[in-house]
């Protein structure tokens, strides 16, 4: 018997006149999560998306596509010619094997040329199924197990639903640029506005050789969980070191970590206008680390021109290891390997810098730093995962 998956999406079909374009794009993000299996075909019909699949690549189809942002629910279901004789035999099969008590049979007829109105096919394979199996009962409001028919040209027979990520498709809001490092929050934080529709382009600052080329991997095998969700990731590997010597060296050590926030940010925005990117990601959240208060997100806003959007930014660390930890990033953003800015954290960093003394400090640096995020942006390693 033939199988597909049943596809439905949400907010999506709330867009008016964007719609179409919503649902193109759904598929396309479809297609592209699938792209492994090469049974799939998609299908858009009546308003809905439905996904050919052979039975051998169903399991993995529905892990796949479960992640893919925009899809509601799904379900996995048995596509059989819209004949009472055929219908009947398909629920029969169903049934059979499953283990319930409880039961009811929801039937839709949307193709009013079949003989049997909805409520009338419903009662009928009730008693198809009661006959299949013995000793259950019918419980329309709260049943173990619930057959749903829906009579089409064709016609979907299935019992199982499954829920999706909700969201808005990975594109729809345009790019962002993630400043994604090894750590717990930022993957965190690329998931959230992914799932609002952005498509995130990681940009990660290393600072070879005080950074390993362990630590490196790290962040691209990060990326590459990411990819999961987002379809294809585009990871900016960026030369950080020569930067961040510098200000070490001209700048006074208490401004170090707000003054290299200002730089990547830079740095970060040069990329934004090669890549057409519409703003910036950090996995901030306010009070977690010294350099995340109201003053520093001020200072370092000063120094980008594009929003920078920090959706954990009211999040308890606690919450932020439980997101991570369902999307699978946690395991990995744990790995001991070191961070840049753990490496040159000064020992009291200024919590409460002020926009005036920062500019004063970065004078030092007004001769050699424009040529160094220049070349910074041109010598950024591009990983596609
Ligand atoms: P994370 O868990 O994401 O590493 P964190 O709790 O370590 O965050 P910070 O070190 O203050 O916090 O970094 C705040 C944010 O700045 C990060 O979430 C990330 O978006 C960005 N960031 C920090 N270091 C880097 C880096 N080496 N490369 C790219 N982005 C970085
Ligand atoms: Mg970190």
């Amino acid at each position: 018997m033939k199988h597909v998956i049943l596809v439905r999406y949400g907010e999506i079909s709330l867009k008016g006149l964007n719609r179409n374009y919503f649902i193109d794009l759904l598929a396309r993000n479809i297609r592209s999560a699938l792209s492994r299996l090469e049974s799939v075909k998609i299908r858009k019909v009546h308003g809905r998306i439905i996904v050919d699949i052979d039975d051998s690549d169903m399991q993995e189809g529905l892990e796949r596509i479960v992640r893919v942002f925009g899809i509601v629910s799904v379900s996995p279901a048995a596509v059989i010619e819209s004949r009472l004789e055929v219908i009947e035999q398909t629920v029969e099969d169903l049934v059979k094997p499953l283990d319930f008590r409880t039961f009811r049979v929801s039937a839709r007829r949307a193709d009013k040329t079949f003989p049997m109105q909805s409520m009338e096919l419903a009662r009928h394979l009730g008693g198809t199924v009661l006959r299949a199996v013995p000793d259950i009962t019918v419980d329309l409001h709260d049943p173990e197990l619930n057959v749903q028919v829906e009579v089409r040209e064709e016609t979907y027979v299935y019992h199982e639903t499954i829920q999706g990520p909700g969201g808005l498709p990975v594109g729809c809001s345009g790019k962002t640029g993630l400043l994604l490092s090894g750590g717990i929050d930022s993957p965190v934080a690329g998931y959230m506005m992914a799932k609002r529709g952005l498509a995130p382009v990681g940009i990660y600052f290393h600072a070879f050789p005080y950074t390993s080329d362990r630590a490196k991997e790290k962040v691209v095998s990060l990326a590459k969980i990411l990819a999961g969700y987002t379809g294809s990731f585009k990871l900016y590997v960026v030369p950080f070191t020569e930067l961040q010597l510098e200000i070490i060296e001209k700048c006074p050590e208490r401004q170090i970590t707000i003054l290299i926030r200002r730089y990547m940010a830079r740095i970060a925005e040069a990329i934004a206008e090669k890549e057409g990117l519409g703003s910036l990601t950090t996995g901030e959240s306010l009070g977690q680390v010294a350099s995340q208060t109201q003053e520093s997100l001020l200072v370092t806003n000063e120094a980008a021109h594009l929003p920078v959007l920090r959706p954990l930014i009211g999040m308890d660390k606690q919450e932020i290891v439980e997101i991570a930890q369902r999307i699978g990033t946690f395991e990995t953003s744990i790995l001991p390997y070191e961070d840049c800015c753990t490496i040159f954290v000064p020992k009291h960093p200024d919590t409460k810098p002020k926009l005036a003394a920062v500019k004063k400090s970065e004078e030092a640096l007004a001769e050699t730093a424009p040529e160094m995020i220049r070349k910074a942006v041109e010598d950024s390693e591009i990983i596609r995962v």
